[in-house]
Parts: structure tokens; sequence; C-alpha cells
């Protein structure tokens, strides 16, 4: 598994241009074969996404590695990831922040728990995992340094944008399922402009939201 882990990095990673050598460490230490389930392990290492359960997928190695490096994450920053799913990008932001600096949220119940112990066995267990709508972000941890989010919404969320500490950067894909995805980086200047661009067209799950409670009195 080393061997096919230093294969991605160099064929899919560097060959695509990713250069920071941080992003590079981090994708060679983490064991992305234990952050996806049984029957998908022997393609854990493959040049693409792949099925994690409840209809949810890993992105693809390369687009891990450019969210990352987009981040531009020294060491120390307070990370959010929205979208837990496997947990493989949070062991790649733990590797890069820290893994007590690392806040991910899963909407889905199951992902989360089952991503909460991939975490632990593979030495994270001080990243700060939690079930619930990340387009709601993390309030009580914020101003994070650098945001990552992992499923598409339709519009940027301002909660999000709210809880992005000065000089923070949020990267995030948008636009509506399918093909029309952009992944766009988010940038907070001091003078409190956000400042975005536009990266390259890239293919996310949707991010669902949280319904509403139902109505206590419904109309007669
Ligand atoms: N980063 C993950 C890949 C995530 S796929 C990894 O490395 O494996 C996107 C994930 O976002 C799915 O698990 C999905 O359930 C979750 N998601 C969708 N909408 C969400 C929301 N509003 N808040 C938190 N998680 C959400």
């Amino acid at each position: 598994m080393r061997q096919q882990r230093e294969q991605m990095v160099t064929q899919q990673v560097e060959a695509r241009g990713i250069r920071d050598p941080r992003v590079l460490a981090a994708m060679r230490a983490v064991p992305r074969h234990r952050c996806v389930p049984l029957p998908s392990r022997p393609r854990a290492y493959e040049d693409m996404p792949l099925p994690i359960g409840e209809g949810q997928t890993i992105s693809q190695p390369y687009i891990v590695a450019l969210m990352s490096e987009l981040a531009d994450i020294q060491g120390g920053e307070r990370v959010l990831e929205v979208g837990t799913g496997s947990g493989y990008q949070a062991a790649i932001l733990a590797e890069l922040a820290g893994p007590e600096r690392v806040y991910t949220i899963e909407i889905l119940p199951a992902l989360a728990s089952s991503a909460r112990g991939t975490l632990t066995a593979l030495g994270y267990a001080a990243i700060h995992t939690k079930v619930g709508d990340g387009y709601l972000g993390w309030p009580e941890a914020a101003p994070f340094d650098a945001m990552l989010v992992t499923a598409a919404p339709e519009h940027v969320p301002q909660p999000l944008l709210d809880q992005l500490a000065v000089n923070g950067r949020l990267v995030i894909p948008v636009g509506p399922e399918g093909l029309s995805q952009i992944l766009r980086v988010i940038e907070r200047r001091p003078d409190g402009r956000f400042v975005s661009r536009d990266v390259i067209p890239v293919a996310f799950v949707p991010l669902q939201r949280e319904r509403p409670p139902a109505d206590p009195s419904p109309p007669r």
C-alpha cells in the first residue's frame, strides 16, 4: 500500500502541479485505504472518487490535494471542514494543522460515527467531530483560518463567511449538482473585503440541509 500511495502522489498529485511539500508529505502519510469501505480498498489509490456509503463519495486524491494546497495551511491554523464523509480529508488537514486544530462536521450520523472510528484508529482522535448541518458552520469554535467544504451548495453559505478569520481562506465548490460547479477560494482581507477566485470545474455531491422542524400548528 505504501508503494501504491507513493505512486498516487507522484503520478496523480505532483504530475498535475501540486507543489506544496507539506501537502505532498500529508498525502504520503495518511493511509487512504483505511478510510474507504473494505470492498473499495483495492482501488483506494486510483485516480477516482470512491463510494463510502449512504450515497456519498470520497474525493479523488488530486482534488483532496488541490483543496488542501489552496487552503495554504502552514501549521497551527484553526481549520473547519464541512462534510467529514470518510474522514480522509480531515486526516490530511490534521497532518497539516495539527489534529487538535481541526473541526469537522458531518450531517449523516452513520458516516460521522464511522469516520470517528477511523480517525481514532489512525491516531487522529484529537480532531473535533460533530453531527450537524455544516451550512451553519461551527460558531463556538470560530473564527477559522481555513475552511474546506467538501459538498457543493448552490451559493456560498453566509455563516461560513461570517466565521472566516481575517486573512483566512474558504475553499468551496459552488453550483448546482452536475457539471457546472466551480471550485472557489474566498479570502477575507484585513479591510473586511471578501476576494474570490474560481479555480477549476468540479463535481461534488450536493450540500444537504437539515430540514426545519415540522410546524407544530399546521393550518386547518
Ligand atoms: N471530505 C470527505 C468527502 C465527503 S463527501 C472525505 O474525505 O471522505 C461529502 C460529505 O458531505 C458527505 O459525507 C455528506 O453526507 C456530507 N454533507 C452533505 N451536506 C452536509 C452538510 N450540510 N453539513 C455537513 N456535511 C454534509
